[in-house]
């Protein structure tokens, strides 16, 4: 039989006894009258891309989807699970969010595989695969315009072309373009480096990233 991970358990101890005790009004408060966050975050699973530690959240501040490479699919109705489209469902819909930020990284692991699908095939990764092609004309882009480019460099156009993918998907949900055409939904990206600690934002107008 498989034990539970002693090391987590050692860490709930003390979050239990650091955080939530001296923060235990606000646990009740959430409890009874439910969450009310602001603002939505969609980000990767990659643990080393963690928004609650990013942002200094607390409970109730952010309402987080992760996926491999904080993907918004776009809008469609056939097939039955989509994870993804409910949350963005629930939040603009029941939460009424204000704010959607679709947050990308450096050194991703999906962006990566789509950039190179052959790396994935190795591996015989078939649902991150057909997930990551998504930015299939996304990497046609980048490809076209960092063609003396080192892979590097791809690899981070990519994985910003991938957040302005998110973005346009986003607005492909009837819901989000007619609330955000209200001005009462806006939606963001973000680029976050790993080895620097820098967040860079997406100017919509000019299609660029800026660092904060
Ligand atoms: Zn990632």
């Amino acid at each position: 039989m498989s034990s539970f991970p002693e090391a987590l358990a050692d860490r709930f101890r003390r979050f239990k006894h650091r955080h939530f005790v001296p923060n235990a009004e606000q646990y009740e408060e959430l409890a009874t009258y439910g969450q009310n966050p602001e603002v939505m975050l969609i980000s990767c699973c990659d643990s080393r891309v963690d928004p609650e530690t990013i942002f200094s959240a607390m409970p109730g501040e952010l309402f987080v989807v992760r996926n491999v490479a904080n993907l918004v699919p776009p809008y469609e109705t056939a097939g039955n699970y989509h994870g993804v489209s409910s949350a963005i469902e629930f939040a603009v819909m029941n939460l009424r969010v204000k704010h959607i930020i679709v947050m990308g990284h450096s050194g991703c692991g999906g962006v990566k595989t789509a950039l190179d699908p052959s790396a994935a095939i190795q591996t015989e990764a078939r649902f991150i695969t057909r997930w990551m092609s998504m930015l299939d004309s996304a990497r046609l882009r980048v490809l076209a315009s960092h063609q003396m480019s080192p892979q590097a460099e791809k690899l981070t156009a990519l994985e910003k072309e991938g957040v302005k993918t998110s973005i346009k998907n986003l607005r492909t949900f009837p819901f989000v373009s007619e609330i955000e055409d209200k001005g009462r939904l806006s939606l963001h990206g973000a680029y976050f480096d790993i080895a620097a600690g820098s967040l860079y934002i997406l100017n919509h107008s000019r299609n660029e990233f800026f660092p904060l």
